[in-house]
């Protein structure tokens, strides 16, 4: 595996040498009693006395490898370097069957807490810049195990899209001296036509130019740059656990299969990271997570090229998804 930079869209490409062959396992890895097919874990929840609720391993077949640095060297005018990273698996429950939606919300907070512990912990290796955090739900979202998984990968660069948003969201800051989120924040919870569902500590809405139909974003009212740094008592994270929960059963109502991911701040302690470029980071940039279903191919969205095509008005998606009996 090797890391390939495209120097026009300026983005990574995880290159596979040759087809890489994964051993066919009987048994699911991430179930009770099969622990030792997975490497040790990193992490690991356990309530009172019984087995684990919630446990973090790192990836049976990583894309990134964690030894040694980056070696990043020109071919020519082109940019390369080691796959250099940390790809890790949040098995988010001992039940196979489990989705997200149906687990208790104390697990599914066990399952947030999880992602703060190992999102700061990997911030402290200079080596990484940015730390992502994903989950790929049902077969259409490409996910690779039944069992109910999230996963967390650190890169030594910035993804293109973090990349854009970080960029957008400076340049606002530095004309208005207010974080954009917070004001789209401010004008859906106004307007209410886009929101799906809000409370004292966080919204949902269909973004105004959707990429997806019923697209989703969810993020904290008050402005907090970081989820690991917003997260930080259980009240909190319990809170968001059900606020997800109920967000996610919205959204399995139009489609079960989705692809979550969290928008966080990059590492600002990685090596070579210029400080002044992020100057009012804290200020400027707001978490928050982006939800896309995934539709079955008759009412798919099109993409031409860059520009995506969109089927359904957000407006429309999320009065429907407003109207969801939970
Ligand atoms: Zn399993
Ligand atoms: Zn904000
Ligand atoms: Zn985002």
């Amino acid at each position: 595996m090797q890391l390939r930079k495209d120097p026009i869209s300026q983005n990574w490409v995880v290159q596979e040498d040759g087809e890489t062959s994964r051993p066919n396992l009987n048994a699911c890895p991430f179930c009770p009693g099969q622990e030792a097919l997975t490497p040790q874990s990193i992490y690991s929840y356990a309530k009172g006395q019984g087995g684990w609720e919630v446990r973090v391993t790192p990836h049976l077949h990583p894309f990134y490898r964690i030894e040694g640095d980056a070696q990043r060297r020109a071919e020519g005018i082109y940019d390369q370097m080691r796959t250099l990273g940390a790809h890790e698996v949040v098995i988010e429950s001992p039940h196979h069957h489990l989705r997200l939606s149906q687990q208790s919300d104390e697990n599914v907070a066990q399952v947030l807490r999880a992602f703060v512990s190992r999102i700061a912990d990997l911030k402290k290796d200079r080596r990484f810049r940015y730390v992502s955090v994903f989950r790929n739900q049902g077969e259409q979202a490409g996910r690779d195990s039944d069992h109910p998984h999230s996963q967390i990968i650190a890169t030594p660069f910035i993804p293109r899209q973090l990349v854009y948003e970080l960029r957008s969201l400076r340049r606002y800051f530095a004309l208005k001296e207010r974080c954009l989120l917070c004001d789209i924040a401010k004008q859906e919870l106004a307007q209410q036509v886009r929101t799906v569902e809000w409370d004292s500590q966080f919204m949902a809405f269909c973004p105004f130019a959707s990429r997806l139909p019923y697209e989703v974003w969810i993020l904290p009212i008050e402005h907090h740059c970081a989820l690991e740094e917003d997260l930080t008592t259980w009240d909190r994270q319990l809170h968001l656990a059900r606020f997800l929960k109920s967000i996610v059963r919205r959204l399995e109502s139009v489609s079960p299969d989705y692809h979550l991911v969290l928008h966080t701040t990059p590492n600002q302690h990685a090596k070579f990271e210029r400080t002044d470029h992020w100057r009012t980071l804290l200020e400027d940039f707001h978490w928050h997570f982006e939800i896309s279903p995934v539709r079955p191919a008759t009412s798919r969205s099109y993409f031409l090229k860059e520009v995506s095509f969109n089927s359904v008005l957000p407006e429309r998606a999320a009065d429907e998804l407003r109207r969801v009996n939970l």
